[in-house]
């Protein structure tokens, strides 16, 4: 079994951290092994309660081996900030959360930071990769990411700061219903083919659009094609 492929969970947040925490372990369960997960970090609307909690299962997320990446700042666009006609696009396809789509270099910049600077409020080191939400960037995203973690991430390819991994996002978040059964075959299929380093990239919306059942068949197919591996291994 030469080929791998990276599992990840994206959208962990202090909202829905009760019931992600639970979905994340039953597919590191199936998997065998801990896993990816892509956590957003905007916490200022929570309470505090739920706050303790979420740092709570951070911690031990990471205590038993998972592997954290941030995710955007707030997970959703500010209207009063400007951006370029593709980013609008963006927005329009993601609901708003496409973030980082379109924004010049100084809006861009200044969102990757308060996004640190939340994650930072989490009382964690920071991760090592940053995702911006829906895989959409701009022209100026993966260079100051890469200026300040190791890796960077859009749908086709997980980027280093010298090396670039082909790598398709198999995901089934933000597709039409109909569609859903084909991005499954699809993604077998890529999982089965000996072309790149896949991610399989889960999200709580799947977990009602396709069912938590497929979800974790899904997932012990992949560990039975290929080997699973984290962002630190590369
Ligand atoms: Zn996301």
């Amino acid at each position: 079994m030469g080929s791998k492929f990276f599992l990840c969970y994206h959208d962990l947040s202090v909202k829905n951290a009760k019931q992600a925490v639970g979905q994340i372990r039953r597919i590191a369960q199936v998997a065998n092994s801990p896993i990816t997960v892509a956590v957003i970090p905007d916490v200022r609307q929570a309470p505090a309660a739920d706050l303790d909690f979420f740092k709570g299962e951070l911690q031990s997320l990471l205590q038993d081996g998972f592997e954290l990446l941030l995710h955007g700042t707030r997970h959703l666009a500010v209207d009063s900030v400007d951006r370029n006609f593709w980013g609008k696009k963006a927005l329009a396809l993601t609901g708003n959360e496409a973030e980082f789509a379109g924004l010049d270099d100084c809006d861009s910049f200044r969102l990757l930071e308060q996004g640190m600077a939340l994650w930072g409020t989490l009382g964690l080191d920071l991760p090592r990769g940053f995702v911006p939400p829906a895989w959409y960037g701009n022209a100026h995203l993966k260079e100051q990411v890469l200026c300040k973690f190791d890796f960077y991430e859009d749908r086709f390819a997980v980027y280093k700061k010298s090396q670039k991994i082909l790598s398709p996002a198999l995901s089934f978040a933000g597709l039409p219903k109909l569609s859903l059964n084909v991005a499954q075959t699809s993604a077998c299929l890529a999982l089965r083919s000996p072309v790149g380093t896949p991610r399989l990239v889960f999200h709580p919306v799947d977990f009602e659009a396709i069912g938590e059942t497929r979800i974790l068949n899904l997932t012990r197919f992949a560990v039975s094609k290929r080997k699973q591996i984290f962002y630190r291994d590369i």
